[in-house]
């Protein structure tokens, strides 16, 4: 890797800064920027670089807060790109606005969230780059000699493999919702903002869109971003009794989700699955019960401030990172809890 390092090409050299996708879309910043910022910080201190955001949409006042927005959570400096084109997100036009962005200032390290849009664009701008681009990581780093080191899952969860892009720029990765903290927000920040002019029309994109409709999307995020979480696994041994996973979770005002077999099952949606390949979770407390805590399972609930396992096996692998563990049966448990914490 050395060796090659040092062919790196000419052309590649003035690529200078971390660079974030703001993801703004119907006037709404995903947070999972806002976490990308955080860890991009970072990473630019760790250069000696600056951390820019990239915000693209409408001429609108919620696109320029967004913009203002990012200096709280850390950017040194905002390409604002502002077009009515780009007032819903069709991947022709945010991709070729990126893009351009990208050719204009060169990156060295361009970050997305890894979300239905992110993951969209940043493989539309990746091929049009002729770049590499990590998908869904787990953890981000700068090596000793300046490369994005870039971790994920591989092997179905079963290793961990760092990815370095090595002569090609930028160094692209995407990270899903809530593998990073969200980072301290500044009152009183400060920043440049360089407008950037896209030119494009409307009749250049071939998309149109005809009409939107919300979906369980929003159930996922509320997931994801919920304070407590109440899930269920094959522990519960039928499918009735996962409302008592929903009781306790209703009484708490919590989120309920579940490990994959349930998914699988049909005892629950898609959107309620917890783990590598559902959600990532980072609730102040999470209440897993008769889930085994399978590497799967686990890389998506670790960042859980309190976990509360309940599991009749005391040697279940949940317990290895449980903050609390009531080896009993869930189902006796959660009824139990619920009546307690109704009481209160
Ligand atoms: P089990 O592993 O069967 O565990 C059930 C647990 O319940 C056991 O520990 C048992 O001791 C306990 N138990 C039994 N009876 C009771 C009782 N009465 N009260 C309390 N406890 C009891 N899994 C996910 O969850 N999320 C993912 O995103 C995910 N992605 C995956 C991706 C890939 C590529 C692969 C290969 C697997 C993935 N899995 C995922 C599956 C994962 O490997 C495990 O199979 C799964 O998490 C196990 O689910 P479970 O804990 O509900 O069931």
């Amino acid at each position: 890797r050395a060796s090659m390092k040092k062919e790196l090409p000419e052309r590649f050299r003035n690529h200078r800064h971390v660079w974030v996708v703001v993801e703004l879309e119907r006037g709404e910043v995903h947070p999972v920027s806002w976490e990308l910022l955080g860890e991009g910080r970072k990473l630019a201190d760790r250069l000696g670089v600056d951390l820019a955001g990239v915000v693209m949409g409408p001429p609108t006042e919620a696109t320029r807060r967004a913009a203002g927005e990012a200096f709280c959570y850390g950017a040194d400096l905002v390409y604002l790109a502002e077009h009515p084109v780009l007032a819903q997100y069709r991947t022709e036009a945010y991709a070729r606005a990126l893009t351009d962005i990208c050719e204009s200032y060169k990156p060295e390290i361009l970050l997305l969230g890894a979300t239905t849009l992110g993951r969209d664009l940043a493989g539309a701008v990746a091929t049009t780059l002729l770049t590499g681009l990590t998908a869904d990581c787990t953890e981000l780093a700068v090596d000793q000699d300046g490369s994005l080191a870039a971790t994920r899952p591989t092997f179905g969860g079963s290793l961990l493999c760092t990815i370095y892009t090595l002569n090609f720029r930028p160094q692209m990765a995407t990270v899903r919702p809530r593998v990073f903290a969200l980072p301290p927000r500044v009152e009183t920040p400060v920043g440049r903002i360089v407008l950037h002019t896209v030119q494009f029309a409307e009749e250049d994109i071939v998309t149109k869109v005809l009409d939107f409709v919300p979906d369980a999307l929003t159930a996922k995020s509320q997931l994801a971003y919920a304070d407590v979480v109440v899930a269920g696994g094959l522990g519960l041994q039928q499918q009735e009794n996962f409302q008592l996973v929903k009781q306790l979770a209703a009484t708490l005002g919590a989120e309920y989700g579940g490990s994959r077999p349930l998914v699988q099952k049909g005892w629950i949606p898609a959107d309620r699955q917890i783990g590598q390949t559902g959600k990532t979770i980072r609730p102040r407390v999470y209440i897993a019960a008769g889930i085994s805590g399978a590497i799967q399972h686990r890389v998506g609930v670790e960042g859980a401030d309190l976990i509360v396992a309940i599991n009749t096996d005391p040697n279940a692998p949940i317990y290895d990172f449980a903050h609390v563990g009531i080896v009993a049966d869930a189902v006796q448990i959660l009824p139990a809890l619920t009546r307690a914490f109704t009481r209160r």
